[in-house]
């Protein structure tokens, strides 16, 4: 490691400490508070807390713990919360264990060489549950824990760019105009990568009834610069999973050199237990390089995301970097250096705690929970878009069926439901749907068939509110809603600066990123 040189000053002679107390005055200590009541009765409780500038002084950590605590208790319910594929519950035990490991620091390989030891664990469980081929002398699968799967698919996409660089300088041929294929439904770290990495992004555009990417609209895209095909395993709208075999096949049956990247951020921990048979892993030939988040499906509080390629080949070596950090020398591939240990370690507490069986169990009771919710929800006259029995993932998307006579959309039924403090989001889907409205209800391991049942409650009863409003009222509502600090498009957190941007699938076409 580098250390930064010390700039010297004068003031740093020996004597300097003494010299700089004597520029503090020392009678301006304040020891007027006393805090024998609760920390409601200190002076805190009358001030705003500091926002701008570091206070000149401390506060009793009982008091910056309760304020703080306080200012969060109006944050939503991590419970209620529907919209997101983050983690929300995890057992006492894995929360102690991750606790205790919050102060290592995950790259610090020489002094923390079991947590790394435990990452590679990881690595192998994972690579194997998604088949990946066994190494031989030539062939060693690979993959690395990440922040996130956006992280990981980064990595996949550097990895897969730089593999198609590589083969065209040494063809002598241009190497300057890369592109990637994808569905216009991807994440947005897709984008964002593309856009990083000067990639050309080309879209298979979704339909008003296919919202999965077509195979062979796909395939017909790729041309001597493009360099590979982001397929993904639960798309985030209505969490179908895409047809990664049909596009193997096609590439196969073409003999066309293009590799696969499955985007598996929720899928790959659910498909292997609910849907082994389905091939979109790397039993196909084509796929070379999966990424998934640890903080989905595989169980674990935010952020750990993993990849995993099916071969040291697709690694390209220039990547890599060999940090012979403290006397240990360590390949790395990551775009960040320090992390927590404590998120790798949860998810090797989940694995070997739950084992496939444990994890199958899970997979099993929210499918079938999220079967039963989509049955309800089409009783009570939605449209379901998402897959069930286990062919996509156990996220319920649905949506209004169209009428004339109703005068409320998707956003107010997400907006009631708000109010009951349920956070089930609306969208606009994925561009050339037109403008499709949908809600979606992700359904995760804390979500138990009696909150299933109070939630679909609420949701009747939101619908007869909205029902029994006249059209004056709606209208005011609909204003509300359209106005309301908690619509992304409008919260006061978003810098004015940066409002209105016009490159991304959303600026350009009213898309709204799920939340994941
Ligand atoms: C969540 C998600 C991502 C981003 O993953 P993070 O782990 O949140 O970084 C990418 N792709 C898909 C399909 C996702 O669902």
């Amino acid at each position: 490691m580098v250390h930064l040189a010390k700039v010297h000053h004068e003031a740093d002679q020996n004597d300097a400490l003494a010299k700089r107390i004597d520029t503090i005055k020392l009678d301006d200590v304040d020891n007027e508070d006393h805090f024998s009541a609760t920390v409601y009765g200190t002076r805190f409780a009358t001030q705003q807390l500091p926002q701008h500038e570091m206070p000149d002084k401390e506060m009793p950590r009982e008091v910056a713990y309760r304020m703080i605590k306080d200012e969060l208790s109006l944050d939503g319910n991590p419970m209620l919360n529907l919209a997101s594929f983050v983690t929300t519950y995890m057992e006492d035990e894995v929360e102690k264990l991750m606790t205790e490991s919050f102060s290592k620091n995950f790259i610090d390989y020489e002094e923390y060489p079991r947590s790394a030891e435990i990452q590679n664990r990881c690595v192998n469980m994972i690579a194997r549950l998604f088949n990946a081929p066994t190494a031989t002398d030539d062939h060693h699968p690979m993959g690395t824990s990440t922040i996130g799967s956006s992280e990981a698919i980064m990595l996949g996409t550097l990895a897969m760019k730089r593999r198609w660089q590589n083969k065209r300088k040494a063809e002598g041929k241009d190497y300057s105009r890369p592109n990637m294929i994808m569905n216009s439904a991807v994440q947005v770290c897709w984008e964002k990568a593309a856009r990083y990495f000067d990639i050309e992004e080309r879209y298979v555009y979704c339909t008003e009834d296919r919202y999965v990417i077509d195979p062979k609209q796909a395939v017909d895209l790729i041309d001597e610069n493009t360099i590979g095909i982001c397929a993904i395993m639960g798309t985030t709208y209505t969490g179908e999973y895409e047809d990664v075999k049909a596009i193997n096949d096609l590439l196969v049956e073409r003999g066309i050199d293009c590799p696969i990247h499955v985007d598996a951020a929720s899928g790959g921990f659910v498909a292997p237990f609910i849907n082994p048979n389905l091939m979109w892993d790397f039993r196909l030939e084509k796929v070379v390089s999966i990424n998934v988040s640890g903080h989905k499906y595989g169980l674990v509080y935010p952020g750990v995301g993993w990849v995993v390629w099916r071969s040291h080949e697709y690694l390209p070596q220039d990547l890599i970097f060999n940090i012979n950090y403290l006397g240990a020398e360590q390949a790395s591939f990551t775009l960040n250096f320090s992390k927590g240990a404590s998120q790798v370690i949860g998810q090797y507490y989940q694995m070997i705690r739950l084992g496939k069986r444990g994890f199958r169990a899970i997979m099993v009771n929210i499918t079938m929970v999220a079967d039963y919710l989509a049955e309800e929800l089409e009783k009570m006259g939605f449209i379901i878009m998402s897959q069930r029995r286990g062919h996509g993932l156990p996220v319920v998307a649905f949506r209004l069926p169209p009428s004339n006579e109703r005068h409320f959309d998707e956003f107010a039924i997400a907006h009631q439901l708000r109010e009951r403090g349920w956070i089930v989001p609306a969208y606009t889907m994925a561009p050339n749907s037109n403008g499709l409205k949908l809600m979606r209800v992700v359904v995760r391991e804390d979500f138990s068939m009696s909150r299933c049942d109070t939630l679909i409650t609420d949701v009747k009863l939101a619908m007869k509110t909205l029902e029994d409003m006249d059209q004056t009222m709606l209208d005011k509502y609909t204003e509300h809603v359209r106005t309301h600090a908690t619509n992304s498009h409008k919260a006061k957190h978003n810098h004015p600066h940066f409002k209105g941007e016009k490159h991304s699938l959303q600026g350009k076409t009213g898309k709204t990123h799920g939340v994941c």
